[in-house]
């Protein structure tokens, strides 16, 4: 069981569209591979391509260092899961999760006794004699991935299995992905989403994708923290990072970055590095729990830049306040019970342990390039 899979320089066109373009990685025998993007990314596009449901335009895929090019869809022992998993309403949850089993022909013990594993695994035994229509819909989800996962395969293929749900069943059956994944831990699994919390909670990597690109792959600490460029930092967390836009100066053996009332002095640990960047522009980043703030001014000049305060909002009992400085906006996490009001003025500081530099070009990280 569990089969290595490999991407050597596929592409996918539709048309015109590059749907995938140049895919050169490999996913690991057992691993449980997460492929997080936006719409359009090409994520279902590599997931029917290693199921043999599309062809690839040029390049290909080995499965256990073997061409897939003359593999059938039935010789590669895959099975995916599509969103939308359809449940036979008229049968019981056992016999919809048996009905693959029966299709091939196993025995009646055998039945049995894998839609128990399934069904406790999922935490759905009691209602293995219920119809469809008498489930709430996280149970039927349930039902449809039992369906899915209870013929053994070597390879599953899982595109947003929990995407359709709402906000507090997808974060129940998240949290219960971890007995899923250990029941699957003999299988390759690949999985889907476009759900970064999804994506670091599951992946034991990550591969972050763009417009038919891979853009990054990772574990999740590196996917959050050592963000690749501006796309992964954005994309990665919410409330987003905030992404200031800022000019730079070089004074006294210091370099600070400015713009308008935006004045940030960097230490001399950031001395080589923006030698080296020799560029006048440049994108500074910091994620919203790593700024410090004070109501009151602060006089001395120790790195803070005064705000207004736009709106300030409970999110998952945390406040965001969204602040504005000249044309850019920069968001802050901070305790749900602060004072803050609209229009006041608010001093704010990035944690210079925390901060992020991109190039003004590319928009890649350039703490992590050797530039
Ligand atoms: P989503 O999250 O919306 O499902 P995705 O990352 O899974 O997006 P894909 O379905 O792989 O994206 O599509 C990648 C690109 O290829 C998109 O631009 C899409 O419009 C295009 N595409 C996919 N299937 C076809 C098709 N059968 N014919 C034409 N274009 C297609």
């Amino acid at each position: 069981m569990s089969k290595k899979i490999e991407f050597i320089n596929l592409k996918k066109k539709y048309g015109e569209i590059n749907a995938l373009n140049n895919i050169n990685y490999f996913i690991n025998e057992r691993e449980f591979f997460v492929i997080f993007g936006p719409s359009g990314a090409g994520k279902t596009t590599t997931l029917k391509i290693i199921a043999g449901l599309e062809l690839p335009s040029s390049g290909g895929i080995n499965i256990d260092n073997k061409p897939t090019a003359s593999m059938s869809p039935k010789d590669r022992n895959v099975r995916m899961v599509f969103e939308n998993y359809a449940l036979y309403p008229h049968l019981t949850v056992f016999e919809n999760i048996a009905s693959p089993l029966r299709a091939n022909r196993f025995s009646k013990k055998d039945i049995s006794g894998k839609v128990n594993s399934i069904a406790s695994t999922l935490g759905i035994r009691e209602y293995l004699g219920r119809l469809p229509r008498e489930l709430s819909g996280g149970q039927k989800q349930r039902v449809s991935l039992g369906r899915a996962l209870v013929i053994k395969s070597d390879i599953y293929l899982l595109d947003e299995p929990l995407a359709h749900l709402d906000a507090k069943i997808r974060n129940e059956l998240r949290a219960e992905f971890q007995n899923i994944k250990s029941f699957l831990s003999k299988s390759t699994v690949i999985y889907v989403t476009h759900d970064y919390l999804e994506a670091l909670a599951l992946g034991e990597r990550i591969c972050v994708m763009d417009k038919g690109e891979v853009i990054q792959i990772g574990n999740p600490e590196e996917i959050y923290y050592y963000p690749v460029n501006t796309f992964v930092a954005q994309t990665v967390g919410q409330p987003e990072i905030s992404l200031l836009n800022l000019d730079i100066s070089y004074k006294n053996g210091f370099y600070f970055l400015t713009n308008h009332n935006i004045d940030i002095k960097l230490s001399k640990r950031f001395n080589n590095l923006l030698k080296r960047y020799n560029k006048n522009k440049i994108i500074f980043g910091c994620r919203p729990q790593f700024w410090d703030f004070s109501k009151q001014e602060v006089k001395e000049n120790d790195g803070y830049l005064k705000t207004e305060v736009q709106a300030f909002e409970i999110r998952n009992f945390k406040g965001v306040i969204l602040t504005r400085v000249n044309s850019e906006q920069i968001i802050i996490l901070c305790k749900s019970f602060e004072e803050i009001k609209e229009k006041e003025a608010l001093w704010v500081k990035p944690d210079e342990e925390r901060i992020y530099l991109f190039d003004v070009d590319t928009g890649d990280n350039l703490l992590l390039k050797n530039i």
